[in-house]
């Protein structure tokens, strides 16, 4: 560890910690968390006040808002976006500034017009285009601005940067990219206007000039004016990459700040299976050359090795992080103290977007503790002293590691036991598959922390039966055993199990990742919408296998439109060969013959199919949780002599089959709580 300041500078991180001036504004250090959505936003704001103030507290130099409605006209219901309508909203964004603040850090805030982008389901005001446009999701129309209604978004977005200067924002964002209101005007294609806000690119770019000249002038005296721009442009059909270049020549100057993104979303928060970290580089490189001006980009960059090698070639000044600020609030800290090993790196799942999506507040696989700072009271590197005792923990996936290295830091004598011969449960085994390797983190993070606790013994190689738990004789038992894909096909589209199903060419994700793999023409049912169907598709074409993936739902994956990964996981089936049929469940198997019905009509066809792969639900493997406890009975039923002052209870997957993410902080929730009683989440409620 880094002990003092003049190690610090001695450190070849030191770079990383240089203060920068950005306008009117200095910011500490050069490690910036950018923009990123919450599923928090106006809906949740004590939930996000904690969660911003944790990042500053873990050492970043900025701390920013998620997108800012500045207007009515921009309601992005029913997503929790942050909002600046009026006065009424300064006190809940005053409280994050005031929290970013106490640490040290400087507060930015992105405002924000989502044009024809919103139906702005919840104001109902006509949305606004530069001309009429359908709506993203829901089929509506903007209205299309004549003059009077740019005025009125001029002043409309003066009037939300004054009252984010009066809220105490040191940053103060706008924002022409990811398809919203200003984007629209800088758009080839959509925007067809014949007055001076369309046809030439000087046309096309007077309302980002405008806005960020009046911005400028309205706070600019206090506060740094930023702009986010997608320096690869929006597309050829909207704003090509010279045009792109062009833009940022002609108002290279007028910010203080250049929040440097690229037009295609998928990739700019790519997840690991597509899009590797620092990927952005050769396209945004050339805004700090050409503006002079500070420049921040993203990467998922989790090794200071890799930011250092950003500042030192010249191509950012500050380092951008959404996710890894998400998985490792205290990034910034460790790499500062020289405490690189304790790093939790985000892996690239997307799954803290998944929940934004979803209208929920931001979970993540690797920080259990996201979002639960306000709610739970959660700190994301302090956890309670236990009240003694020994811990046996049955399974060493995600939920039996984490439950381990929390208890192991609670001081509690810790014995974790699993049947294989590797740590990681689930992890090890997924992470071997195409595109998967980084999800090895949540394993390797954890196993770095307990190799290093003299209180945590790990065995391998130990399966524990019913006997050998309690002849363990330990104060509390946590089961982590996690679960089986079932081989009968009951899953969400079918309540019974699939008949007649041929047995012996009956495959299920289990037998995969254990390396028995089918070959010939295999059928892969998925009927669970994530990411193993279609993993496992892409694994098995790659061995040469003929594959036809079938799925109850529209598309492959489906689920993973959440992830932002649908789009790229289908290009790859199809660039694989692999066969697709969606809309489809299967009907039956036998005679090398995979009947499939149709979602609808129920109409049925047969393929020609020497196995198949279920990938359709899972069972808990809860047979030692069963055998230890009274049938039937609660989590502390146990009657055995020898376990009477034990408290037994299931984490993970065994006690609920769902994400990594689940297990995770199954096994975190049971291990802080352990010896003490069950905290009451907070709620965050209107009340009247
Ligand atoms: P989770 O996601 O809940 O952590 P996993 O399926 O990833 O669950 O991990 C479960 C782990 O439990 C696996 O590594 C498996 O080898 C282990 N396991 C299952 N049954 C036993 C048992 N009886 N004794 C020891 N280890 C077990
Ligand atoms: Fe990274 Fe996944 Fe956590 Fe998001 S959920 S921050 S992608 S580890």
């Amino acid at each position: 560890m880094l002990e003092n300041s003049n190690m610090l500078e001695k450190s070849r991180y030191a770079p990383l910690f240089e203060r920068v001036r950005i306008g009117p504004v200095t910011a500490p250090n050069r490690l910036y968390q950018v923009p990123h959505c919450t599923g928090m936003g106006h809906a949740l704001p004590q939930t996000l006040v904690a969660m911003r103030a944790m990042k500053a507290e873990g050492g970043w130099g900025v701390v920013c808002t998620e997108y800012c409605s500045i207007h009515p006209s921009s309601d992005d219901h029913p997503y929790p976006f942050a909002s600046l309508w009026d006065d009424g909203d300064l006190g809940n964004l005053a409280a994050m500034a005031d929290a970013v603040h106490a640490h040290g850090a400087l507060a930015g805030i992105e405002l924000w017009h989502g044009g024809s982008y919103v139906a702005n389901l919840s104001t109902r005001v006509p949305s606004l285009g530069v001309r009429s446009t359908p709506a993203r999701i829901d089929p509506v129309q903007s209205q299309r601005m004549d003059r009077r209604d740019i005025r009125e978004l001029r002043r409309w977005h003066r009037e939300a940067a004054l009252r984010a200067r009066k809220a105490g924002f040191d940053i103060i964002y706008v924002y022409p990219s990811h398809g919203y209101l200003i984007s629209e005007f800088l758009s080839r294609s959509l925007n067809d206007r014949t007055d001076e806000y369309g046809g030439s690119l000087e046309n096309r770019m007077r309302l980002l000039r405008e806005l960020l000249e009046e911005t400028r002038s309205a706070v600019g005296d206090r506060c740094a004016v930023a702009v986010r721009y997608a320096a690869n442009g929006l597309g050829d059909d909207h704003l090509n990459a010279d045009e792109a270049r062009d833009v940022v020549a002609a108002l290279g100057h007028l910010p203080d700040l250049w929040d440097v993104v690229i037009a295609d979303y998928d990739e700019e928060m790519g997840s690991s299976r597509f899009v590797d970290e620092g990927a952005l580089e050769d396209r945004v490189a050339y805004v700090r050359k050409l503006t002079g001006k500070p420049v921040v980009c993203v990467g998922r960059f989790t090794s200071p090795d890799s930011m250092l090698g950003q500042i030192k070639r010249g191509v950012v000044d500050l380092i951008g992080a959404a996710r890894p600020s998400i998985a490792d609030p205290f990034l910034p800290t460790k790499v500062r103290e020289g405490r690189l090993e304790d790093i939790r790196e985000c892996i690239g799942c997307n799954i803290c977007y998944a929940h934004d999506f979803r209208g929920s507040a931001l979970r993540c696989t690797q920080n259990p503790t996201m979002g639960e700072e306000w709610r739970s009271g959660w700190h994301p590197e302090r956890v309670p002293v236990g009240t003694g005792g020994s811990v046996l923990i049955v399974g060493a996936g995600p939920a039996g590691l984490e439950a381990a290295h929390v208890l192991g830091k609670r001081g509690y004598e810790v014995a974790l036991a699993d049947a294989a011969k590797e740590a990681g449960g689930r992890v090890s085994l997924e992470s071997r598959l195409p595109g998967l390797a980084q999800w090895a983190r949540v394993r390797d993070y954890r196993l770095s922390q307990i190799n290093r606790m003299p209180n945590v013994a790990l065995y391998l190689d130990s399966r524990m039966q019913e006997s050998d738990v309690r002849a363990f004789g330990a104060d509390h038992v946590l089961i982590a055993t996690g679960a089986r894909w079932r081989r009968d096909g009951i899953g969400r589209w079918y309540p019974r199990p699939i008949a007649p199903l041929n047995q012996s060419g009956v495959y299920t994700p289990d037998d995969v990742l254990s390396g028995r793999l089918p070959g010939g023409e295999v059928v892969i049912f998925d009927d669970d919408h994530y990411y193993l169907g279609p993993v496992i598709a892409i694994k098995l074409a790659g061995e040469g296998v003929r594959v036809r993936y079938v799925t109850t739902e529209g598309r492959v994956g489906a689920w993973s439109q959440y992830t932002q990964e649908q789009e790229r996981t289908q290009r790859a089936l199809i660039e694989h060969g692999v066969e697709i049929e969606v809309n489809v469940a299967l009907a039956a198997f036998e005679h090398s013959i995979a009947t499939l019905a149709c979602v609808f009509s129920g109409r049925t066809h047969g393929v020609p199919a020497s196995a198949v792969v279920l990938v359709t639900s899972r069972e808990p493997d809860e047979a030692l949780y069963r055998a230890l406890v009274d049938a039937g009975d609660g989590e502390l039923g146990v009657t055995a002599p020898q376990l009477r002052r034990a408290s037994v209870q299931r984490i993970g997957d065994c006690l609920q089959p769902a994400l990594i993410a689940t297990a995770v902080y199954s096994g975190h929730r049971a291990a802080r709580e352990l010896g003490g009683t069950e905290q009451a989440a907070r709620r965050e409620r209107v009340l009247i």
